[in-house]
C-alpha cells in the first residue's frame, strides 16, 4: 500500500512509498485511509525540527488528522464495516504515570507517551492503517468526510473546557471572548465559543478574505491587526498563533479575574524578552490565569465530534480549501496564500 513517509531529524525526506500493510492485528479496526489533514506539526517534521519514528525503524509514517472508513472490525468493538471513524493521536506512557493511569494521557506526566504520526507510532497518512477500538471516534455519517477536522477541534474543545472549569473558581463573566489567529485552529476556536454564547472576536494579520468571511459568518467580530488595538475588554482569551508578541498584545486586553488560554507554541520569535514583572504583577494584583494546553483526551474527542455536528455544513466546506492527491502530498506542506485547511486524499 502507499503511505507518507518522513524520515524524522532529517529535511526533505517527505516522500510517497510503497509500504507493507499494516500488521494483522485482529483486535484492531482495519480502516481504508480516505483523509488525512495536514498541519504544522506536519511541516514541523518534514523540516527535520521533530517527531521520532517507531522504536526501530528508520522511517515514520506521517498524518494524526486522519479520517477512514472501516473495512474490518472485531465482534464486540462497536463499530461496523462501512462506519466513518478517526483514530486518537495519543496513547499513554507504557510506566503508565498517574495522569495515564487515571485514563487522562493528554495530560501526562512524563512524556513517554507516543502519538501516531508524531512520536514513536506510525500515522494515519496510509492507505489502510489500523487502530484500537478505544481509540477510535465513530463520525456520525452526516458529518461525513468533515470528521478530518475533529483532531484540530478536539484540542480547541478541551481549551474551551479547561477555560469552563477555571471559570467555576469566582465570579465569572462569560461574554466575550478574543482569538488571536484566524487559521484552522484560531477559526475552531471561534466556532466553539460562539457555540458557547461568547460574543468572539478574532484577530489575525490577514486583511480580509477567507478569514474574515468565516469569523464573520459566524457572527463573530474580524479585526484586522493587533489585539491591543482593539476597544474591547475580553473574558477569555485564546492564543492561536504561537507568536510572543501576539500573545503579549491580547494579554493586554484580558478583563481583570479573567483566563488566557495558549495553544500556540511561541518558537517562531526566539528573541521575544517576556517582561516578567509586568506579568506577575498583571497576574497577582488582577487575580489573572494564564494556562496551556496540549493534545486532547478521549472526552475532547467526543466534545469536538458533537461541536462539527451542530455547525453550518457551508462553514465546514470553507474551511477546507485544498485537496491534495495522496501521489503528490508533499505538495500539502507548501502554505499557499488563500489556504485554510489543506487534506490529502488517500485514494487519489
Ligand atoms: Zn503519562
Amino acid at each position: 500500500m502507499r503511505a507518507m513517509t518522513v524520515v524524522p531529524g532529517e529535511p526533505g525526506t517527505a516522500a510517497v512509498e510503497e509500504v507493507a500493510d499494516p500488521a494483522r492485528e485482529t483486535d484492531r479496526l482495519l480502516v481504508r485511509g480516505l483523509l488525512v489533514g495536514v498541519c504544522g506539526t506536519d511541516r514541523e517534521i518534514a523540516a527535520g525540527a521533530y517527531g521520532e519514528p517507531p522504536s526501530g525503524q528508520p522511517k515514520l509514517i506521517i498524518g494524526h488528522e486522519g479520517l477512514g472508513e472501516v473495512l474490518e472490525a472485531p465482534a464486540g468493538s462497536g463499530f461496523r464495516s462501512g462506519d466513518l471513524v478517526v483514530g486518537i493521536v495519543r496513547r499513554p506512557d507504557p510506566v503508565p504515570c498517574p495522569a495515564c493511569a487515571a485514563g487522562e494521557w493528554d495530560m501526562c506526566r512524563n512524556d513517554r507517551f507516543s502519538e501516531r504520526g508524531i512520536v514513536r507510532e506510525d500515522g494515519y497518512g496510509s492507505e489502510r492503517w489500523r487502530v484500537e477500538p478505544e481509540f477510535a471516534i465513530a463520525i456520525p455519517t452526516e458529518l461525513g468526510e468533515f470528521g478530518v477536522l475533529l483532531e484540530p477541534a478536539s484540542v480547541l474543545a478541551k481549551a474551551w473546557e479547561q477555560v469552563d472549569r477555571i471559570s467555576g473558581r469566582a465570579f465569572f463573566r462569560s461574554e466575550r471572548a478574543l482569538i488571536t489567529g484566524a487559521g484552522p485552529i484560531g477559526l475552531l476556536a471561534c466556532l466553539l465559543g460562539v457555540q458557547r454564547g461568547y460574543e468572539v472576536h478574532a484577530v489575525d494579520l490577514a486583511a480580509g478574505g477567507a478569514k474574515r468571511d468565516l469569523v464573520e459568518s459566524l457572527g463573530a467580530h474580524y479585526h484586522a491587526g493587533e489585539a491591543a488595538d482593539i476597544d474591547v475588554e475580553f473574558d477569555v482569551a485564546i492564543e492561536c498563533t504561537g507568536i510572543g508578541a501576539a500573545g503579549q498584545s491580547a494579554a493586554r486586553r484580558v478583563v481583570s479575574g479573567g483566563i488566557m488560554c495558549l495553544t500556540g507554541i511561541m518558537n517562531l520569535d526566539p528573541r521575544l524578552d517576556i517582561d516578567a514583572t509586568t506579568m506577575n504583577r498583571n497576574m497577582v494584583l488582577r487575580n489573572q490565569v494564564l494556562f496551556g494546553t496540549v493534545n486532547a483526551g478521549r472526552r475532547h474527542w467526543e466534545q469536538a465530534a458533537v461541536a462539527l455536528a451542530a455547525a453550518d455544513r457551508g462553514w465546514l466546506t470553507a474551511m477546507i480549501t485544498r485537496r491534495v492527491p495522496l501521489t503528490c502530498w508533499t505538495e500539502a506542506l507548501d502554505r499557499e496564500p488563500d489556504d485554510i485547511k489543506v487534506v490529502v486524499d488517500l485514494t487519489a
